[in-house]
């Protein structure tokens, strides 16, 4: 009987390609020749808050088996590293109410060839976590952060607590991550006349701010039209009261940064209504179902989760329909406010903000 060489025995097979100091060769290009180094993976659906824009008041779960479990989220990651990726987003669903998140964030902090894992998080239980996560080597994490108004802040949450979250951002400066980010949606009339304090409130703390237009996204009949802010009509409201300066740079993603003078603040925009972004697009979605989506906007996706769970020892079948999907990475995104309803009909908490 043929001898199978021990490479082809290991769980790494085929090994990745590699450059001669063993980095490897980004292999995820698309048709427009933009190249995928960023994953972004939710690893659950579920959240400790229900804010009104992402989620609905009651809503059903995905029960436990349809749900990536944390070995195949890392096994996931793996591969992704393997074709080039450097630079994971753990999301979610709020990622930190995940029983034993923390394993899969110490398994892919060992990823050699990963640049950087990052999170972003509601903060609501950082301040149990935020050490060990620092430990485990996330280097940046971004906390949502909507009012600094305790029963604002809960009605836009339905369920939070804002005292809980403040002391999580407190927690995650004390365990010294770098750039500590708040993500911020406003809504008309219901948190917009905030933009100033919480600005005010990033400087304070020393940390940055990005305001995210709300996206089309979720619920039909959430009114977005109505409490939709621009990020230009921030912006020029901003400008009156800082001197902003223009920052050069790019994440390759919907966000533009400005710098507040004599602060270590940066303030950023991120339109995802913009279509200025799509060109230099590095990045790719995973829900915790396993599903790859190639764009925020647009439905085409691989099912990644019977590849992972029909080959349990075989990485093949992953890698291929990896690469495979770079040739359906649609152009750009779809969005458009006029439309009386959502261009995709996807929870953000499922697809991973
Ligand atoms: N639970 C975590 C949190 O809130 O940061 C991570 C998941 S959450 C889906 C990621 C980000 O998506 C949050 O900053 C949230 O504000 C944002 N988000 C959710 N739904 C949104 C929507 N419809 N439009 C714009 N941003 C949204
Ligand atoms: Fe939960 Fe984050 Fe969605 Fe709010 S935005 S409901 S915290 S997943």
């Amino acid at each position: 009987m043929l001898k199978v060489p021990e490479i082809l025995q290991s769980n790494d097979y085929p090994p990745p390609k590699t450059t001669a100091s063993s980095v490897p060769v980004k292999q995820l290009v698309d048709q427009f020749g933009r190249q995928v180094d960023y994953i972004r993976l939710s690893i659950t659906d579920r959240c400790d808050f229900r804010c009104v824009y992402c989620m609905g008041e009651d809503m059903t779960f995905l029960p436990r088996e349809e749900v990536l479990t944390l070995e195949e989220c890392a096994r996931l990651i793996k591969a992704f590293v393997n074709l080039g990726v450097t630079k994971v987003r753990i999301t979610g669903g709020e990622p930190l109410v995940r029983k034993n998140a923390l394993w899969l964030f110490e398994e892919v902090g060992k990823l050699e060839q990963l640049d950087e894992l990052v999170l972003t998080t509601n903060g609501s239980q950082l301040v149990k976590h935020a050490a060990a996560l620092r430990k485990a080597g996330v280097k940046r994490i971004n906390i949502s952060l909507d009012s600094l108004d305790a029963a604002r802040f809960k009605t836009i949450t339905r369920i939070g607590e804002l005292d809980k979250v403040l002391s999580g951002i407190q927690a995650a400066k004390t365990a010294g991550f770098e750039n500590i980010k708040l993500n911020t949606v406003l809504m008309r009339g219901v948190n917009d006349d905030e933009t100033s304090s919480l600005v005010d409130f990033a400087i304070a703390q020393k940390l940055d701010i990005s305001f995210i237009e709300e996206m089309p996204l979720g619920e039909v009949d959430h009114t977005r039209a109505s409490t939709f802010v621009s990020n230009a009509d921030t912006l020029k409201k901003l400008q009156s009261e800082y001197s902003l300066i223009a920052s050069t740079e790019n994440t390759g993603g919907p966000a533009r940064y400005w710098r507040v003078p004599n602060s270590a603040t940066k303030i950023g925009f991120i339109s995802p209504h913009s279509h200025n972004f799509c060109e230099s697009c590095n990045r790719v979605r995973i829900t915790c179902k396993g599903e790859l989506y190639l764009c925020l906007g647009q439905d085409d996706k691989v099912d990644l989760m019977p590849l992972l769970r029909n080959h349990p020892e075989d990485d093949q079948p992953l890698i291929d329909a990896i690469i495979n999907s770079m040739a359906i990475k649609p152009k750009g995104h779809d969005f458009d406010l006029r439309r009386a309803e959502p261009a995709v009909i996807r929870f953000m908490s499922h697809t991973g903000g």
